[in-house]
């Protein structure tokens, strides 16, 4: 039976601006069976979880186990399969190439529902921060802008010291304007305030091919306690990619992207043909 191990260490406290503010408790065992495959809905961030952080986020692509692997989960889930990320659409569909998979891009502003229906976030929301936040990084050598359109990141990871101040800044514009700040690893983004991965799923999860499903949700950042929170009280399966030094919304840990692939090919192993 594919199993993942409950989440037994929230020692270290959180970002103080962080979403998941009272970590829940292990279960009383230390392994949990995923939902049958037939039965779930899966849901999956993409770096840090599906495939490994890289130092430029354009130089991640899907490698062929991965994109063979994800192939046999859909099929196995009747489709209720998708990705959960903070990149937008198209770079999703650019890492996934040729595939095109159901997804959540923009940590939720954008969708495509599993009938090809998209709703795209409108760049125009970023209007009045592109430029203060363009001269915000051109001031300080080793920072990145990563402008997804309806999302701005600040990429701090060659300038640890300065990732309190692109936080500082990015604070100026939220959240009188409809935008919200979304922290992560090295990064700090100035996103859509209304969406959140929580509200994606729950979106998704209201139509079929997920709908009546079990979800589970798989990721490693903070932009995915919205996603865990959300699995939790739907009654699906949280599941943290890292280390367990960190407090989270996830009931599960899993160590890195290899375990993940580990276990998910477990599954499909005990699957029904
Ligand atoms: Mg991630």
């Amino acid at each position: 039976m594919a199993k993942v191990n409950a989440l037994n260490d929230c020692a270290s406290p959180m970002p103080a601006n962080s979403a998941a503010t009272s970590p829940l408790q292990p279960r009383d065992s230390s392994v949990l069976a995923l939902p049958a495959l037939e039965r779930a809905a899966l849901f999956f961030d993409v770096d840090g979880t599906l495939l490994d952080i890289r130092p430029e986020p354009r130089d991640v692509v899907c490698d062929g186990d991965l994109r063979a692997l994800l192939e046999q989960l859909l099929d196995r889930c009747h489709g209720a399969l998708a990705l959960v990320s903070g990149r937008g659409l198209d770079d999703i569909d650019r890492i996934f190439s040729p595939l095109k998979f159901t997804a959540v891009g923009l940590h939720g502003a954008e969708i495509r529902d599993a009938a090809g229906a998209e709703r795209r976030a409108d760049p125009r929301i970023m209007d009045h921060a592109r430029r203060p936040l363009r001269d915000f990084v051109a001031a300080h050598e080793g920072l990145m802008l990563e402008d997804k359109g309806a999302t701005l990141a600040v990429h701090y990871r060659n300038r640890p010291d300065l990732g309190v101040d692109a936080l500082r800044f990015l604070l100026r514009f939220s959240p009188g304007d409809g935008l919200a700040v979304q922290e992560g690893k090295f990064v700090v983004e100035l996103k859509h305030g209304l969406y959140d991965k929580g509200t994606a799923i729950a979106e998704l999860m209201r139509a079929p091919p997920f709908a009546g499903r079990t979800p589970v949700f798989f990721g490693d950042d903070l932009t995915d306690e919205a996603g865990f929170n959300s699995v939790n009280h739907l009654g699906g399966v949280s599941v943290r990619i890292g280390d367990a030094d960190v407090r989270t919304q996830a009931r599960h840990l899993l160590a890195d992207a290899a375990a993940l692939r580990a276990l998910l090919r477990g599954a499909l192993r005990e699957a029904r043909p």
